[in-house]
């Protein structure tokens, strides 16, 4: 039986709605915003991989390249049942704007594969991502598109791109792909850089509102790599964790969890079900949970028109992508609630793939503490230049961001001239 997806609505229809909104926001020159809502390359590839079980299974696979006015396309790729290539695309898209906000010299792509990793051993996993890398090879590459992890990939599945890419062209070309593990060039503070550019956004809106988050409840849903490491860096700063989730629902102490026990204990069980001392609850009951920051780190659409209007977070902390309908984006500006939007919450990510590439390139590797500063120094940099636009034209955070990235890439296509 095939899963039922999470998607409720057609995302790049969504995507392209934002950049209808955004076009007329900024008076974007048509022709360009025509060209800004399409991809500018999209492949569908057939992966046939042998099972451990000596049956043959075939999984299908995507990679979009968005567009390469300003730099090579970047971008993840997802591993989950319910990936399309409509998916891809406007996670492509979003990379766009994600990286010309941030003023990274990429251009946005995405990737993935519909299966389900938690179903395949390693070695299915291995042969799949191999059979996937080689399937696109002629489309990738350090100056052409560069692919990281995304939801249900991690490090060892960047090492294993790295390693057949490298076995193509006959020596190792570290930069085709990021988030990789240390000891094949992957950069310190990459694991963890999504979620500590999450924070440093929580940190700047907690300082405009004068609320410190030692003040702040806070409940996250995705307890995977963004959510994680978020939770952990938001209990750091004092706040109070009062909702957690992952793919088998979730749990809730409004007296504050402890973060640390939840993540060991779903390391050791695989899921945060039956964490002791805790109530459990819906991953819909933690979206309408009281708390002042609601960080929602797992999958697109999950605040939509149907529970906006239960929201009762003051702030919605964007660490997934496009988490928030455009339609749940009206009713939540109209209730005043303030939402920090994914190509700036979670842009941390992308902001430390390109040093790990710009490290490869040079072939010298920076500390950690370098990382971090430099990451700081970027995502600071964004936030303030979004939330002055937000104030100035008292446009939404959304809108002021996006109106931000969409502006760069549309002067630079423009600059670039129409080839031929
Ligand atoms: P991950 O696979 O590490 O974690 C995903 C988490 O979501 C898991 O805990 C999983 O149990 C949970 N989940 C899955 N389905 C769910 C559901 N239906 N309801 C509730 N929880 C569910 O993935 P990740 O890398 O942490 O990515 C999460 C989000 O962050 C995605 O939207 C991704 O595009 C975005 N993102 C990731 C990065 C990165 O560097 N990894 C960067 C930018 C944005």
């Amino acid at each position: 039986m095939s899963p039922v997806s999470h998607l409720r609505e057609n995302p790049l229809e969504l995507a392209r709605e934002q950049l209808a909104r955004v076009a007329a926001a900024f008076e974007i020159d048509p022709s360009i915003a025509e060209i800004l809502g399409r991809c500018k390359k999209s492949l569908i590839v057939s992966i046939p991989v042998r099972m451990d079980d000596g049956t043959v299974k075939v999984f299908e696979g995507y990679r979009v390249a968005h567009n390469v006015a300003r730099g090579p396309a970047k971008g993840g790729i997802r591993y989950h049942p319910d990936v399309t290539l409509d998916e891809v695309r406007a996670l492509s898209m979003w990379m766009s704007w994600k990286c010309a906000l941030t003023g990274i010299p990429f251009g946005g792509a995405k990737g993935g594969i519909a299966c389900d990793p938690k179903q395949l051993s390693r070695g299915e996993l291995e042969r799949l991502t191999r059979r996937y890398t080689a399937e696109i090879i002629a489309d990738i590459g350090p100056e052409r598109d560069i692919l990281a992890p995304d939801v249900g990939t991690d490090p060892s599945v960047m090492a294993w791109v790295f390693d057949t890419y490298s076995m193509h062209v006959g020596y190792s070309e570290r930069e085709v792909v990021t988030g990789k593990p240390l000891e094949v060039g992957g950069s310190h503070g990459r694991l963890e850089a999504t979620s500590r550019g999450a924070l440093f956004c929580a940190r700047s809106t907690a300082e405009k509102l004068g609320r410190p988050l030692s003040e702040q409840t806070v409940a996250i849903q995705g307890l995977g790599n963004v959510g994680g490491f978020l939770a952990r860096f938001l209990a750091g700063d004092g706040a109070r964790v009062v909702a957690l989730s992952d793919s088998s629902g979730g749990v809730h102490d409004p007296a504050g969890l402890d973060v640390e026990a939840a993540l060991a204990h779903k390391a050791t069980t695989g899921s945060l079900a039956g964490l002791p001392g805790a109530r459990p609850i819906t991953n819909e009951e933690l979206l309408l949970t009281e708390c002042d920051l609601l960080a929602p780190c797992a999958l697109e659409q999950v605040i939509h028109e149907g529970n906006a209007d239960r929201v009762r977070a003051r702030v919605v902390l964007e660490g997934a992508n496009g988490p928030v309908t455009p339609a749940a984006d009206v009713i939540l500006e109209q209730r005043g609630v303030l939402v920090l939007p994914d190509v700036l919450a979670n842009a941390g990510g992308v902001v430390v793939s390109y040093f790990e590439w710009v490290q490869g390139i040079q072939k010298y590797f920076w500390s950690e503490a370098e990382v971090n500063a430099q990451l700081e120094i970027v995502m600071t940099s964004a936030f303030d230049e979004t939330w002055a636009l937000h104030e100035e034209r008292g446009l939404s955070m959304r809108l002021a961001a996006y109106g931000l990235g969409v502006q760069r890439l549309a002067d630079a296509t423009k600059t670039r001239g129409l080839y031929p």
